[in-house]
């Protein structure tokens, strides 16, 4: 008999034939107030769990008595009580990779964004206030010839460094846990102190997952550290800046501006102060969000869990 996976992302006709013709399939639709306890009632069947964007507790997962395979359609697993899924010996996937170079564009648009004011003087034409040339009060500041400083030296940070070293002559500097030899010699990068890159970058830039080491690493000390007219680029999790520290760091002008992508809490309050900031650009959450890539990581989800299912290990196992 065929085993049974519950999905709670939708999948394009292909994937889910693929899926189909392995295991039955059930989808389960979470948005709105009611989506978790449609999942919960859902899960007693569950062999599989495919999706993303959802936290999955082991409140949630007490009921999923029969599950063997978690198969997340992201790379960051920050979702996941990974020592609950260990003791139960469920088998947890990730889509690294395919994401990778879409992401590292998101963080460079970003930058592009945040130093050259794109969103805000766009809104400004938008708004019919284009009514003679601009001048000094709304330059940007020059993105080419600036040190770029990225927290978090792997997949992403590295797509990133890419960008910067050879698009733009950008000095790079990085801090992870180790020193990456390779990285150093391509793109002429340092690894340097966390302080001593804040001190240093032009632009920071977030490129690290959300773990119990990183939540809040960047706060009101880190920023104060940060050169006056530094831009910071979060592309990775909200919850690794203390969010408060950041809007009082914007709004006192310690630093010149933000690209964020992510937030504490998604979607982000409309009430936010930040969106009452003129020198925050803020994306939702789209780091991966393009026709192809979604598809590319759907498709790497659905592999993973196809071998999770047969009992083979899974291309993509985080554990
Ligand atoms: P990765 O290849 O595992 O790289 C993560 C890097 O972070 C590693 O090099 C690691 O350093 C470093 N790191 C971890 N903890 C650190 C710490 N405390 N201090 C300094 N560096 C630390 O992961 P990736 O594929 O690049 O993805 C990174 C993250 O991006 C994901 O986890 C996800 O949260 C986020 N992301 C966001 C979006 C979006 O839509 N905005 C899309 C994709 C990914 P070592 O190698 O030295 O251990």
């Amino acid at each position: 008999m065929k085993k049974h996976v519950v999905l709670y992302k939708k999948l394009s006709p292909e994937l889910l034939a693929r899926l189909q013709a392995e295991a039955q399939v059930t989808f389960v639709d979470t948005t709105g107030p009611e989506g978790r306890e449609r999942l919960r009632q859902a899960l007693p069947q569950a062999h599989g769990l495919l999706g993303a964007s959802l936290k999955l507790d082991a409140n949630l997962l007490a009921g999923a008595s029969q599950l063997q395979a978690v198969s997340s359609v992201s790379v960051g697993v920050d979702n996941y009580d990974l020592a609950y899924l260990k003791q139960r010996g469920i088998v947890l996937t990730n889509t690294p990779d395919v994401l990778t170079q879409t992401t590292a564009d998101t963080g460079f648009a970003l930058v592009l964004a945040a130093a050259r004011r794109v969103v805000e003087l766009a809104t400004l034409v938008r708004n019919g206030e284009w009514t003679k040339n601009i001048g000094p009060a709304q330059f940007g500041t020059d993105v080419h010839g600036k040190t770029l400083g990225i927290i978090g030296m792997g997949r992403i940070g590295e797509a990133l460094a890419q960008r910067g070293h050879f698009g733009f002559d950008m000095p790079i500097i990085y801090n992870s846990h180790s020193p990456k030899p390779a990285v150093d010699q391509r793109f002429n990068a340092r690894h340097v102190s966390l302080d001593s890159l804040l001190q240093q970058a032009d632009f920071v830039c977030l490129t690290l997952p959300l773990t119990a080491e990183t939540e809040k690493l960047i706060g009101a000390r880190q920023f104060a550290l940060m050169r006056p007219g530094s831009i910071f680029i979060n592309i990775s999790r909200g919850k690794v800046v203390d969010e408060a520290a950041l809007i009082n760091a914007l709004q006192s002008r310690q630093i010149r501006a933000a690209g964020l992508d992510v937030f504490e809490r998604e979607p982000l309050d409309p009430h936010s102060p930040l969106l009452q900031l003129d020198n925050v650009v803020a994306t939702p959450h789209i780091g991966s969000a393009t026709e192809e890539t979604r598809e590319a990581m759907a498709r790497c989800a659905v592999d993973n869990m196809i071998a999770a299912l047969r009992g083979e290990t899974p291309p993509n196992r985080v554990q």
